[in-house]
């Protein structure tokens, strides 16, 4: 008989969840149209849903008529953002993460205090791209390949990471440029990853060991559950990204006996929900 072995972690992260509280809530009660700048969190069929319920997507202010209102998404904005925002007169809710904010702050003070910043992460991300606004000329290592010999040589560095980055790459990237680089001569490492994305990355880890095919249920899009993907995928190959309640996942799973299922942190617990409600059917 087939077994399902549900993570702890199902569903919105807290930072995700009030981001999206405070959305419906705009949509709710304020007249007129509302808009987002880029996706408020990376998950499609949320997404979805909230355009069903009135919300405009844009991609730049300038699609955006003066005084209108603009929700700005949970991964942090760059400054230029708000300067423009604050040009076109616009009624803008922040939805940032309050973790996010809090790793702006590091970055900021480490800015403000002469240290070159290193942020671990990935450059095309919004995430890194707001912390680069907060910091001109932060170094951005993505992979091992980045970090080279005596670049920081008698300087004073602070370290910070994607919040959404693995504990392992992180550290093991820590280690390298400290190795590669011995005369560093004042670090400051902030392990900046969110609570919630490691609690989830150990959890992938157990429940892939544990289960003979994983599914990891979000959005491609997102950067956390990309990494949950591939941290399940490590221990057992037979771990498969569930978008939405689609066929294809069904034929993965077939004949499976224990399956396990989480989820990454934007997505939604009714589609976690009948996403379990299919593979049950089935
Ligand atoms: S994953 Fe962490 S940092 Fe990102 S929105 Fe959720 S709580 Fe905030």
């Amino acid at each position: 008989m087939l077994r399902i072995k549900l993570a702890k972690s199902l569903g919105f992260c807290s930072g995700v969840s009030r981001a999206i509280n405070i959305a419906e809530s705009v949509l709710n009660k304020e007249k007129g149209k509302i808009y987002s700048l880029g996706s408020i969190i990376h998950n499609h069929e949320e997404i979805n849903r909230l355009r069903l319920k009135g919300l405009i997507n844009v991609k730049s202010l300038d699609e955006v008529q003066d005084h209108s209102c603009v929700i700005l998404p949970s991964h942090g904005s760059p400054r230029y953002i708000i300067e423009s925002a604050r040009k076109k007169k616009l009624k803008l809710i922040d939805v940032t993460c309050p973790y996010v904010s809090h790793v702006h702050k590091i970055c900021k003070k480490l800015y403000t205090d002469k240290f070159i910043v290193i942020i671990i992460g990935d450059r095309h991300h919004p995430e890194v791209k707001a912390l680069i606004d907060l910091a001109p000329g932060a170094i951005i290592i993505e992979s091992q390949k980045d970090i080279l010999e005596n670049q920081f040589s008698y300087k004073k560095v602070g370290i910070i990471s994607q919040t959404t980055q693995s504990k392992e790459k992180f550290f093991s990237i820590v280690g390298s440029i400290l190795r590669k680089n011995h005369n560093i001569q004042e670090v400051h490492i902030f392990n900046t990853i969110c609570l919630d994305t490691s609690r989830r990355q150990e959890e992938v880890k157990e429940l892939a060991r544990a289960v003979d095919r994983l599914v990891v249920i979000g959005s491609r899009t997102s950067a956390n559950t990309k990494r949950l993907l591939a941290l399940g995928r490590r221990v057992n190959k037979k771990t498969f990204l569930a978008e939405k309640d689609n066929a294809a996942l069904l034929k993965h799973l077939k004949g499976a006996a224990l399956i396990g299922i989480i989820s990454g942190a934007s997505a939604p617990r009714w589609l976690v929900d009948r996403i379990i409600k299919k593979i049950k059917e089935r």
